[in-house]
């Protein structure tokens, strides 16, 4: 299997080892199999006798062909292991008749990039042994929050990886900080920075543009790598858990193999939804793919017109890793459907006018698969409180804004199939909304929510998020904005 630019016609073609190093195509579109690979009902059937990191390991070896199946099955299960994941990697919680929660949070950081953010460096680890690379990679985040913490936790300790996380001193929550401040491991770094988010992005992306400090650093026996969301190393893993459902709802007799079922994701950078999409494509018999998004509707209105426009307000919302008004990973949907060429000109009017219109045949196959709604911030607290008093389910901000998608789509078709919506984080993470969505009352500080929502509902805090504030910060530096290279520099020679 070879992956290629989702821009290029033809090729340069690559092995997965490569494309999960390199991160982006030099042509700057995104890497795509060069062809889909097919899932039978015969390995569903034997999938569905399997556990969660052997049904990784065999749809990831569907993909990483340049990768044994006997490597990627210890990863998978040292990624996916039941000390990590408490309460396993992708378990199917049904609400009632239809509606089935897949809750991805149970990892080390309580919420659903660590699906990804488990595996993908052990992936990266092997990708560096496999392509004969003697330097260490050096990973840059900038965070506002979420990203951060998944990555520091997934890299930590990884041979032949560093990683460095920078976050805007005032543009997270005093858990966020508190989670990244005592991160463990060897291998890892953590500054604030005096900025703002977009400070953070702009000088992490300066530093991979350098080439001088790129020299400086090979000369040192480093190469800057990337672990953001359009990396393939990050979406091959999120086919699984859509595969892994389905086995579920067949041995939950919710199903039988080969009968068609939809699912809700709630949606920022459209990477969870495509993963689906490309299950679809193995032959996962998903009918619908509904994409949730909250107050930040660009996603919405383009499944609706045709037209995406990012010249639009942006808003904060209680859902912020929904907050995007650039879904990057849209770009894989625009090339699996309308073609390579098609999709490099959507991309340049986008670049250029911060718009582009596709054409009505490109929108009807994709309205074969995808519909779209949205829920703003009273739409979303509204459902939360539902949801709990009706089923006695907890949800967070963003599986709220899915849970409430879900519903407008039941509403409107009636469609009776079994619904999968995906649950993207612990209620705890995002514990100060959920609460008052659920009693009406504020919490006085974000850590204090967490033992408020605990009481209030009886449910357990979950251990990533238990007992913060009694481990050690090990992280305290604040750099200005205009310094993070020198902060870069001064880590890599440990001083
Ligand atoms: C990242 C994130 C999302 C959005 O996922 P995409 O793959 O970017 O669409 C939704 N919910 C939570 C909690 C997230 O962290």
């Amino acid at each position: 299997m070879l992956y290629k630019s989702t821009r290029s016609q033809k090729g340069p073609f690559y092995n997965s080892a490569d494309v999960i190093k390199q991160g982006l195509a030099e042509d700057g579109g995104l890497f795509v199999p060069e062809k889909i690979p097919s899932l039978s009902e015969k390995e569903i059937r034997e999938l569905c006798r399997d556990d969660y990191p052997t049904r990784a390991a065999k749809i990831l070896a569907k993909f990483l062909t340049d990768y044994a199946y006997e490597e990627l099955l210890e990863d998978c299960k040292e990624a996916y292991n039941p000390a990590s994941f408490v309460g396993g990697a992708a378990p199917l919680v049904a609400l009632d008749e239809t509606r089935n929660v897949l809750e991805l949070w149970h990892g080390p950081t309580a919420a659903f990039k660590d699906m990804a953010l488990q595996i993908m460096p052990r992936l990266l680890s092997r990708a560096l042994k496999k392509t004969g690379e003697h330097r260490t990679a050096l990973i840059l985040v900038a965070t506002s929050g979420d990203t951060g913490k998944a990555a520091l936790e997934g890299y930590r300790d990884v041979p032949g990886v560093k990683i460095m996380v920078f976050y805007p001193v005032d543009g997270v929550s005093r858990v966020q900080k508190l989670q990244m401040a005592t991160q463990l491991g060897e291998n890892v770094n953590v500054a604030a920075i005096k900025g703002n988010f977009d400070d953070a992005q702009n000088g992490v992306k300066a530093i991979f543009g350098d080439e001088e400090l790129a020299k400086e650093l090979d000369g040192m026996g480093y190469f800057f790598s990337s672990a953001n969301s359009i990396n393939w190393g990050r979406l091959a893993p999120q086919i699984v858990y859509y595969v892994s459902a389905y086995c579920d709802l067949v041995n939950a007799k919710k199903c039988k193999i080969g009968d068609s079922f939809n699912v809700c994701v709630p949606t920022g950078n459209f990477g969870n939804i495509f993963a689906a999409f490309l299950a679809k494509k193995m032959g996962l018999p998903i009918d619908r793919m509904i994409c949730a998004s909250n107050k930040n509707n660009i996603l919405t209105d383009f499944l609706r017109t045709g037209t995406y426009d990012r010249n639009r307000q942006f808003y904060l919302t209680m859902s912020p890793s929904m907050d995007i008004l650039i879904s990057s990973n849209l770009e894989r949907l625009l090339y699996f459907t309308a073609g390579p060429a098609k999709t490099a000109e959507y991309m340049a009017e986008l670049k250029a006018t911060g718009k582009y219109t596709v054409e009505a045949s490109v929108m009807n196959e994709i309205r074969r698969h995808f519909v779209g709604y949205y829920a703003d911030e009273e739409a979303t607290a509204a459902i939360i409180k539902e949801t709990y008093e009706k089923y006695h389910y907890l949800s967070d901000t963003h599986t709220g804004v899915g849970l409430s998608a879900a519903s407008q789509y039941l509403a409107e078709t009636g469609d009776d199939r079994p619904l999968v919506i995906d649950s993207t984080a612990s209620p705890y993470k995002f514990a100060k909304d959920v609460y008052f969505a659920v009693t009406g009352k504020e919490a006085p500080s974000a850590l204090e929510a967490l033992s408020l929502l605990s009481d209030a509902t009886g449910t357990k805090i979950p251990y990533p998020l238990a007992g913060l504030e009694s481990r050690k910060v090990r992280f305290e530096s604040v750099v200005e904005k205009d310094a993070m290279k020198e902060a870069v520099l001064s880590y890599l020679k440990g001083e």
